[in-house]
């Protein structure tokens, strides 16, 4: 049995919901004043949407600090399947860093953040193709979970369910939330879930939309409102904590003024005034419980600001009346808000260092636990609990102030115990949706930490316990003090160099990738998994690693079938009869906390039926990216050309290649592209990929005129019609089919050619369900003595996913023209 993850719902708050690598923070008097005010008010709302930046953040920082009601949003996705403005990351890694990028601006704007199992598989017109793909009953029953879990008496959706939303995801995250209002409080609804919560019927369920200025019965609120105690008004915090969603590019200027928010009936009891009408907000709301309310008023009445510690004894004391109530859900709740401020009225520090951020199952650790007490309250240390640690030091150790107290603990990690990968990534995923096996952790933002300091204390009035994570801290010099998860990785990791390896003829290649070291010593086997059809030679190597850390380059010669074949395969270490089977990816940002992922070691291996007629390519390239990188693994030339090359080379390329969104990005295009055309006009072959029709550094792109529009086919498995099957794009070097056009991923195109000159020759049509075929997702046209072609085939994604049709017309593509050897 694998040592599972402790499972703490919403695990801390307030201060501290931001994520786990960052030590506890201590509140100011006035963040104090504020979570005062907030643990005597008993209500919670739940915002729900799809997207990570769908969020309506100055609504959220309203309810959590004007309303100091426990709010939180339910993105349905993690954002897996957009663009990333900030790297090279896709797929689930980009969710993993959207998944951070929410939690902090969870710790601006102060609301929790859930997620559902629902992989963003981008963009979409339709809410049936949404809940078709995701599965509806499943992510149906997460959003009832997650309803079950919080427990909000207000439900806002960010979109309506009708369509106007515009993207499926969002109108499917307004249907779910309608649903889900309707069968959380039904306990013949997921039964299964009953083990562990129970049923809840929110009170009502509203609408956060725009356009209802002048509809009757709509609730008006105006989030521009200002909070002295913050020094902002909450749309200034909604546009700090907006912009920490970097890797989509959604920054904003803070408002400052009115900034009414309307808000629909959709169901339950209808408000009059206000979202909480006849909801009780007091204690009153939990039996038995009138002390801890007086406890906690008379606490907020005296607080003060220049002696926070002065309400200790009354915060304690309501500590341990919540004692008695334990397994009520505001208990629960308002223990840990309680515990974070008698922390900070105490001014006390604590922290559970490690001396390393990685470690492997087993290996010794060692972690400096300590405390220091910065307020006249006496305060006793009993003891100190670190996670795995055998040793439970007793201390029976007055804190007196500002005396700061530690202990090491040194010990073995266990032989099973997880690595810490990110719980939704642990199994095989569909294409769609995360498998998550244990049902408490849905919901989740992230994984709790791997390890644990428990701290207790105690006081005339009772005794407190205080649990952080143990962290690695280090003095970056630019930076300062900096802080690190604590990551369990795999005693062996294999970074391969890619997911896709191409065979463009009968050609063996290597296969080349390394082995690294995370423990002391490791001797095994190393193979590839794969299929008969392809040959591996040999069929295995042993490594010694001595050192840790050490890593090793191991290649295998792999050669291809004679026929065009497509397959996967997996690379893996044996060792004492243990595989290892996992690479290691670290994601590594400023603005988010550092990410280790621990992907499978597989790839993907295509034998192409192509023919190479060019060999030099030049690439311009836009927003980024990898598509060179697959043109070399194709054997073309591909030469990265700067502004300056582009101006003053002589442009001796076979073809010249931009990247997504070049017109965009790239501001000497404005000027640079006459060059560009020159060369075309003098015989060379341009292929301009998609770029968006806003901000274009040039509105002349090819010889003649087109526009960019907004048309997208976001099926990809849209039927494609061969309008002109004789053409030369569709015959040269490859025989195109629509055959050709099976097994895309995600779209077919986006930002399609609108208005096309008719120089210009169209040669494949596609649309989505019930729309208009669009010819624009492929231009052609001579031009002087070369070829012009723009297309919005999604070419980009294509690629790097090793789609055997896309590279097969890509070819066709950087092969047009005079040029044919
Ligand atoms: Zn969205």
């Amino acid at each position: 049995m694998k040592r599972t993850l402790k499972i703490v719902f919403g695990y801390i708050l307030l201060s501290t919901s931001v994520s786990f690598a960052q030590p506890a923070k201590v509140l100011n008097s006035s963040e104090l004043k504020l979570a005062l005010q907030k643990l005597n008010i008993l209500g919670s709302v739940l915002y729900v949407a799809a997207h990570p930046d769908d969020d309506n953040t100055a609504v959220l920082s309203y309810f959590s600090s004007e309303k100091h009601l426990r709010a939180g949003y339910l993105s349905l996705t993690r954002g897996d399947g957009g663009q990333n403005l900030i790297g090279n990351e896709q797929d689930e890694l980009l969710g993993t860093i959207r998944t951070q990028e929410l939690l902090t601006s969870r710790g601006i704007d102060g609301a929790e953040q859930f997620f559902t199992r629902a992989i963003d598989f981008g963009y979409t017109k339709s809410s049936d193709e949404a809940l078709k793909f995701w599965g509806k009953e499943e992510i149906l029953s997460d959003v009832v979970w997650i309803i079950r879990k919080f427990q909000p008496d207000v439900i806002i959706t960010r979109f309506p369910d009708t369509g106007e939303g515009g993207h499926g995801h969002h109108t499917a995250s307004a249907i779910l939330a309608k649903e889900a209002f309707k069968l959380a409080g039904d306990s013949t609804k997921f039964p299964e879930q009953l083990k562990y919560v129970k049923t809840w019927q929110p009170k009502r369920l509203y609408w956060n939309g725009w356009g209802l200025q002048d509809q009757d019965n709509i609730i008006k609120i105006d989030v521009g409102e200002y909070n002295p105690l913050l020094g902002k008004s909450y749309s200034e915090i909604a546009a700090e904590s907006r912009s920490r969603n970097k890797s989509q590019g959604v920054g904003g200027i803070g408002r400052r003024g009115e900034n009414l928010n309307y808000f629909k009936y959709i169901d339950g009891d209808p408000a009059k005034i206000d979202l909480f009408d006849r909801v009780d907000l007091s204690w009153n709301r939990v039996e038995g419980c009138e002390k801890i309310g007086s406890l906690l008023s008379e606490a907020e009445m005296k607080f003060n600001s220049e002696d926070p510690s002065e309400i200790l004894p009354i915060l304690i004391e309501a500590c341990t009346e919540m004692e008695k109530h334990k397994e009520n859900y505001w208990i629960v709740q308002k223990k840990k808000e309680l515990l974070d401020v008698i922390r900070s009225a105490s001014g006390l520090w604590l922290e559970a260092i490690a001396d390393d951020y990685s470690y492997s199952p087993g290996s010794a650790i060692n972690i400096n636990a300590g405390v220091v007490n910065r307020s006249n309250y006496p305060l006793k240390l009993e003891r100190i609990k670190v996670s795995y640690s055998t040793s439970d030091s007793l201390f029976n150790q007055n804190l007196s102030i500002n005396n700061f107290i530690s202990h090491n603990y040194s010990f073995n990690l266990p032989g099973d115990i997880s690595i810490t990968q990110p719980y939704w990534l642990n199994q095989k995923k569909d294409k769609f949706r995360y498998a998550v096996d244990d049902q408490r952790l849905i919901g989740q933002a992230e994984n709790d930490p791997a390890l644990t300091a428990e701290f207790v204390l105690s006081s005339k009035e009772g005794e407190i316990n205080l649990s952080v994570p143990v962290l690695y801290r280090w003095n970056d010099p630019v930076e300062g003090e900096r802080y690190r998860p604590i990551e369990i990785i795999p005693e062996v990791t294999i970074n391969l160099q890619d997911k896709i390896y191409l065979f463009p003829s009968n050609d063996a290649r290597e296969i080349t990738f390394s082995i690294r070291n995370n423990t002391d010593t490791f001797d095994g086997k190393v193979h590839l998994k794969i299929p008969e059809s392809w040959n591996v030679s040999p069929g295995e190597i042993s490594i010694s690693l001595n050192k840790r850390n050490e890593e090793k380059q191991v290649s295998f010669i792999v050669t291809p079938p004679n026929q065009a074949e497509e397959t996967e395969f997996t690379v893996e270490v044996v060792s004492e009869n243990k595989i290892y089977n996992k690479g290691m990816v670290t994601i590594s940002y400023l603005h988010i906390e550092t990410q280790t992922l621990f992907p499978e070691a597989s790839g993907k291996l295509i034998r192409l039926e192509t023919e190479k007629t060019i060999s030099s390519i030049g690439y311009v390239e836009g927003s980024g990216d990898d598509i060179p990188k697959y043109l070399e693994q194709l054997g073309y030339k591909v030469d990265m050309l700067s502004d300056n090359q582009l101006e003053n080379g002589l442009l001796k390329y076979d073809a010249i290649v931009t990247g997504i969104r070049a017109y965009n990005t790239r501001q000497r295009l404005n000027v640079i592209n006459k060059k560009l055309l020159d060369y075309v006009y003098n015989g060379g072959t341009l292929i301009v990929q998609y770029n968006t029709g806003n901000n274009l550094t040039t509105s002349e792109i090819g010889p003649y005129p087109f526009k960019i529009s907004r048309d997208r086919v976001t099926d990809e498995e849209a039927p494609v019609i061969l309008l002109k099957p004789e053409h030369e794009l569709l015959n040269h070097p490859n025989k195109i089919t629509v055959k050709d056009f099976e097994g895309w991923i995600q779209e077919r195109g986006l930002y399609f050619a609108g208005d096309v000159d008719p120089h210009y020759e169209t040669p494949v049509s596609m649309n989505d369900k019930g729309e208009n075929p669009m010819s624009g997702g492929i231009l052609f046209t001579n031009y002087g003595k070369g070829v012009f072609i723009y297309t919005s085939l999604a070419f980009f994604r294509l690629l790097p996913a090793g789609v055997s049709g896309a590279y097969r017309l890509f070819i066709n593509l950087i092969s047009a023209g005079n040029h044919s050897g």
